[in-house]
């Protein structure tokens, strides 16, 4: 493996790959298998590290996210990527190739992968880090199958988590309660949870109770709303500072970023993937569009297509 502190400044690199999640570290091994010169960026934290037991990824019956992590970056290191544990502060495109300015040093590059994901934003409920990604989630997606039979509590502050729990209901589990988490809501949705059979309580949330098992929600009233499960809000914040100033193209709400199908963004040779991109957000889902990234990138440094 080359180490990255032996790569001078003047050395114009193939690939920089920023951030170690599962598509950033796909990117790698398929661009280290290609004996590209590329160095990976990587500092630790990001969603796939909360994830607690990944049961959706083909060939894996379960892992947790730091496991999978764990593997690959060792897989990375194997096919000879230089790895550079520092942020990446920022990407300027410069004459036809890029300069990333990371741990106090400007390194070149032809190409820059930005896989650097988001930061999660939880619910302000008092325990709520005990529980999350075990019995409090926020991605139907990635945990709605473990809440299967449970006493499941939807907690929303919109009437999207009417939609939430007759899907919820449809799919997982009949013990089914939404909690319209600081809203009244309107009579039309009062009357479709009642058809759907599930249960509804308006108010604020204020502490999760339990030690190593949920075992409700207590209101600021004081009362407690017993469930083993919640499929509750939060949000994300993308990991993007580094790339402040780009003129990017981003969806209607100027938040994720937009990329032709192979994931280049609307500067030429900036390909983006996983969390930072439009699009479901999901550890295969970002691995798939590192192996593609790192194919297309191939394309065009060798002609062999
Ligand atoms: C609780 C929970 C459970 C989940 N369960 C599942 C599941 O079961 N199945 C599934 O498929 N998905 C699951 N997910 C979703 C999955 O984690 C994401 O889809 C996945 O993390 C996206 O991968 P990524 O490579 O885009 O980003 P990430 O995994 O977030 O990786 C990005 C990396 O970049 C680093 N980074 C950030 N900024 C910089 C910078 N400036 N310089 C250098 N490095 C940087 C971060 O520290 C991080 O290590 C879950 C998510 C959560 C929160």
């Amino acid at each position: 493996m080359e180490q990255a502190n032996s790569i001078g400044s003047e050395t114009l690199l193939d690939c920089i790959v920023i951030g170690g999640g599962p598509g950033g570290l796909q990117a790698c091994i398929h661009l280290g298998r290609y004996n590209f010169r590329v160095v990976l960026f990587h500092t630790p934290g990001g969603r796939t590290g909360y994830a607690k037991h990944i049961e959706n990824y083909l060939g894996i019956p379960v892992v947790s996210g730091p496991a999978l992590l764990e593997t690959g970056l060792g897989q990375v290191k194997s096919f000879g990527v230089a790895i550079e544990n520092a942020k990446v502060d920022h990407v300027t495109p410069r004459g036809g190739h890029f300069e990333v300015l990371a741990g106090g040093r400007t390194w070149r590059s032809r190409f820059v992968i930005a896989a650097s994901g988001a930061k999660e934003t939880l619910a302000p409920f008092k325990n709520i880090a005990r529980f999350f990604g075990h019995s409090y989630y926020t991605c139907m997606i990635c945990d709605g199958y473990r809440t299967t039979g449970k006493k499941l509590l939807v907690i929303d502050r919109t009437v999207n988590g009417v939609r939430l729990s007759v899907g919820m209901k449809q799919m997982y589990t009949r013990d089914v309660t939404f909690l319209a988490h600081g809203f009244t809501l309107a009579p039309v949705y009062r009357a479709l949870l009642e058809e759907e059979g599930i249960g509804l309580v308006e108010g604020r949330p204020e502490e999760l109770l339990g030690e190593s098992a949920l075992e409700g929600v207590r209101m600021s009233d004081g009362h407690v709303i017993p469930c083993e499960v919640i499929l509750g809000w939060g949000g994300i914040s993308l990991n993007d500072e580094y790339l402040e100033g780009l003129d990017l193209d981003r969806d209607a709400e100027g938040f994720k970023i937009v990329t032709r199908g192979n994931g280049e963004s609307s500067i030429p040779g900036l390909f983006v993937l996983g969390s930072l991109r439009v699009g479901h957000s999901q550890a295969i889902i970002s691995a798939g569009q590192g192996a593609e990234a790192a194919i297309e990138i191939s394309t065009r440094i060798v002609e062999i297509y």
